[in-house]
């Protein structure tokens, strides 16, 4: 058992302005004990914090500063917690701050920079690296990715839900049996075996959570997400199975809604979350004081599910992301303020060892074999379940004699076998029984003789003869079909049971736990022993795939739009930046792909040299009469240094391209990851034109009762005009229509208020022809189309004002363009 304190860490985020000097000291020398210093500029001392204090000082473990790179935290906080779940023990990560303090870019990392990749990419590599290193267990590990919005819970590792809102996830429930263990039912377990599928596993939570997340609920900054590791090893041939969990949570902003000052639906939020957070601290604050005995954890969601985490089995730390700007002073002291209060919290760590009965049979079984093969080595003799007709007969000779021999010092000697003693005693225990029917019918028949006296006469004894052979034969031959019978029954059963196993192979889906209806609970403490596997890459890929593809489906002057949206978007870059790092780690990787290939064969020849060397000299030994060459060969030790040469040289370069492999991987994801966030935003976009374009079309439509849009002379003329033009036909394309969703298609019946709202008069009234389109045809649209409106606006105003509120308009047209006036007027 491990006694341990909850480790906790500082992380300061590096500002986004430069900062204002002398906010924040770190001190490195006192005792050892690293600390926190801040300090209160005079303006905010005098405020809400505190109105003497001028600086607050907060012991961590260590405390990172804004310099510290992944790697480094990754080295001194996940590396050791990675290091204790690999020995069997369960470790909590957990990252708390407020919301752009650095809790995802710790946990997660960053979506731009391979080496951004934060404490969960590097801890699945590391652990899977040690796993491999370490051949004495068998090991297997087992991924679940968890979401807690609002206190429900959501599983990011479906791969059959496509989410376009968090609802859309399977939802997540905790069960809790009368042993007061914690069961999540719903929240499936996928098995993966190398680094680059538990990879895939994250980027397709990540992918999920992205997607589920719209702006009116920005799911990331208001929810938990608790990604796990689950391990299990074990011994070759022990029965013993260790399991153990590593959690890595990325908790919810801890900001309070008192600073956020918003009301409403979000205002609600806020508090919620707050909520959350509120259990979580009150948690802490029972487990930090003495003495006391209930600890709520079942008040939220949170808390249940890291229960162990939480002063229980578990050796857990804490990283307390910090902005140490001055608008963020408060929000920092507060996180400083908990971690100390965390700090105090002892967890009792226990190696989680299970016996699983099967492996016991299995053990028992071979040992029960190899005493066999023992007694077989020292008797001699093979020794088998049963004795054969010879060694019974024999038996049965010896007991005969021996109950027949007068003398009572005889013995019947049947040596160190027990199967043989066995027998003996059988054997005579039915002849006792045998003997006693036999005095017992006896008794009978003798009184039975005393009736009828007549003796059986030859040919009923005939008769009675052969019926009973013929009983005989009947026997066997029942006998005989029903072998036959078991023996159909058997291969049928056999083939069903393969067809079940293929079938089950293609069709089952992943493993969920607690799933009352397939009877398959388990629990989330125990190892995911049943859980199966599939492959999740492909279903990444065709998730993303599909979300990517999306595109595909649009209209074209949807994906016109998208284009110039993609060009324009801040994103762009990096997805460009990333490009063209993969060309070039695709162009190294090629090149050493070639180079190992030219090494590898390089060895080939060497070691033919080598060998065809040796004959040689070994026929030159013949030859003259010498077994062994008296000289070494110069030769054959400059090709073997050669041949050391180029295995040290292959080997350095397969190590790269392992590890170029993983990068290649690692940014192919990134990518797929920004180009979702892209089509998601623009989506956003789109629908938002869309809004906006209803919220000032029914200013137009309803001053346009008489003229119908676009049918003024002059509108009708500057439309041909601008139809005439074979590029402006296309700009018609950019009126925002619902953009495909995957989705679409299946809710085209029930189309969605947003849909309903979207303008769709104007669209249809213009013929199609479809041709490229560039930019400036698309600006040229929008002005033309925005100088038709305000022309048919000052002709209504025209009629509906007097000449000097038309001019005042139009100036304000003018100058504000058109749709603010609309919606001014
Ligand atoms: P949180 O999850 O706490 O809301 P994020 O991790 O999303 O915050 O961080 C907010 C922004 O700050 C992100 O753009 C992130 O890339 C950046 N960031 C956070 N921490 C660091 C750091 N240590 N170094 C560089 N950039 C950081
Ligand atoms: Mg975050």
């Amino acid at each position: 058992m491990v006694k341990q304190t909850i480790q906790i860490f500082a992380r300061v985020k590096p500002p986004v302005r430069k900062h204002q000097q002398g906010i924040y000291s770190i001190d490195e020398d006192e005792k050892l004990i690293p600390s926190l210093e801040i300090i209160l500029p005079r303006d905010l001392a005098d405020g809400f914090v505190n109105n003497k204090r001028e600086s607050y000082k907060f012991k961590f473990q260590r405390i990172f500063d804004q310099d510290a790179n992944q790697e480094t935290v990754f080295e001194n906080i996940a590396k050791p917690v990675a290091g204790s779940v690999l020995a069997g023990y369960n470790g909590t990560i957990f990252a708390y701050g407020q919301t752009g303090s650095g809790k995802t870019f710790t946990i997660t990392g960053g979506a731009e920079r391979y080496s951004d990749r934060g404490i969960i990419p590097r801890t699945l590599s590391y652990i899977f690296e040690q796993l491999q290193k370490d051949s004495s267990k068998i090991y297997t590990t087992h991924i679940s990715y968890l979401e807690i919005y609002n206190e429900c819970g959501y599983d990011l590792l479906d791969p059959r839900h496509e989410a376009s809102s968090l609802e859309d996830l399977p939802k997540v429930t905790i069960l809790e049996d009368p042993d007061q263990n914690i069961h999540l039912k719903n929240l499936t377990l996928h098995q993966a075996t190398t680094e680059e599928e538990a990879l895939n596993l994250l980027f397709l939570g990540d992918t999920n959570r992205m997607i589920a997340e719209t702006p009116m609920n920005q799911a990331s900054t208001r929810s938990h997400c608790i990604f796990t590791i689950h391990l299990s090893s074990k011994e070759p041939g022990s029965a013993t199975v260790r399991h153990a969990k590593l959690h890595l949570v990325d908790l919810a902003g801890s900001e309070r809604v008192a600073k956020t000052g918003v009301g409403g639906h979000l205002l609600t939020e806020a508090k919620y979350i707050n909520l959350s957070l509120h259990y979580l601290e009150q948690v802490i604050i029972a487990l930090s004081e003495k003495h006391r005995s209930h600890i709520p954890y079942r008040n939220s969601m949170m808390t249940s599910v890291l229960r162990d985490s939480l002063g229980g089995n578990c050796m857990t730390t804490m990283i307390a992301t910090l902005s140490l700007e001055k608008r963020n002073l408060d929000e920092s002291i507060s996180t400083c303020r908990f971690a100390q209060r965390v700090a105090l919290i002892k967890n009792e760590a226990v190696l989680n060892e299970e016996i699983n009965p099967r492996l016991v049979i299995k053990r028992l079984q071979k040992e029960i074999q190899e005493l066999k093969d023992e007694l077989a080595m020292v008797t001699g003799e093979q020794r088998t379940e049963a004795l054969t007709e010879a060694e019974l007969l024999q038996l049965e000779k010896l007991i005969t004699s021996f109950l027949e021999d007068q003398d009572s010092d005889s013995r019947l000697e049947v040596g160190a076998d027990m199967r043989k003693v066995h027998h003996c005693f059988h054997h005579l225990k039915k002849l006792l029984n045998d003997k006693k029917i036999l005095e017992n019918n006896t008794v009978s028949s003798e009184s039975k003789d005393q009736d009828c006296q007549e003796p059986l006469k030859e040919e009923e004894y005939r008769k009675l003869r052969d019926i009973l052979k013929q009983r005989d034969n009947e026997i066997n031959i029942l006998v005989n079909m029903l072998k036959k019978e078991k023996k159909k029954a058997q291969e049928a059963l056999h083939l069903a049971g393969m067809d079940r196993r293929e079938f089950r192979q293609s069709q089952s889906p992943p493993f969920r736990l607690g799933n009352p209806e397939e009877g398959q609970r388990m629990r989330l403490s125990s190892a995911p022993s049943q859980a199966q596997d599939f492959s999740i890459l492909g279903k990444r890929s065709s998730l993303l795939h599909k979300k990517i593809g999306m595109r595909e489906e649009m209209s074209l002057g949807c994906q016109e739009a998208f284009e110039i949206f993609k060009r324009d978007h801040a994103d762009s870059v990096t997805i460009d930046d990333n490009k063209q790092i993969l060309k070039q780690r695709f162009s190294e990787a090629k090149a050493l792909g070639e180079s190992i290939n030219e090494a590898r064969s390089k060895i080939g020849h060497l070691k033919e040299e080598i060998t065809q060397r040796h004959i040689q000299q070994v026929a030159l030994g013949i030859s003259e009469n010498m077994a062994v060459p008296l000289m070494p060969d110069q030769q054959e030790e400059k090709l073997r240094s050669q041949l050391e040469e180029e295995k040290r040289r292959y080997k350095t370069m397969f190590t790269r391209l392992k590890a170029l492999k993983v990068e290649i991987e690692h940014l192919q994801l990134l990518m797929d990851k920004a180009k979702v966030k892209l089509q998601k935003e623009f989506e956003v976009w789109w629908a938002e034109e869309a809004t906006n374009l209803q919220v000032n079309s029914p200013a137009v439509n309803s001053l346009d009762h008489t003229k119908p849009f676009l049918q003024t002379s002059d509108s009708q003329h500057e439309w041909s005009q601008l139809l005439s033009n074979k590029s402006d036909v296309n700009a018609r394309k950019i009126l925002p229509s619902p953009c495909p969703s995957p989705h679409s298609q299946k809710q085209s019946s029930t189309s969605t208020p947003l849909e309903d709202s979207i303008p769709k008069r104007p669209v249809s009234s213009i013929p199609l022809t479809g041709d490229s389109q560039t930019d400036s045809d698309i600006i040229a649209f929008i002005k033309a189309r925005q100088s038709i409106l305000q022309k048919q606006y000052l002709q209504l105003l025209c009629s509906l004002f007097p000449k000097s509120a038309v001019s005042s308009a139009q100036a304000s047209t003018n100058r504000k363009g058109l749709s603010d006036v609309l919606v001014t007027r």
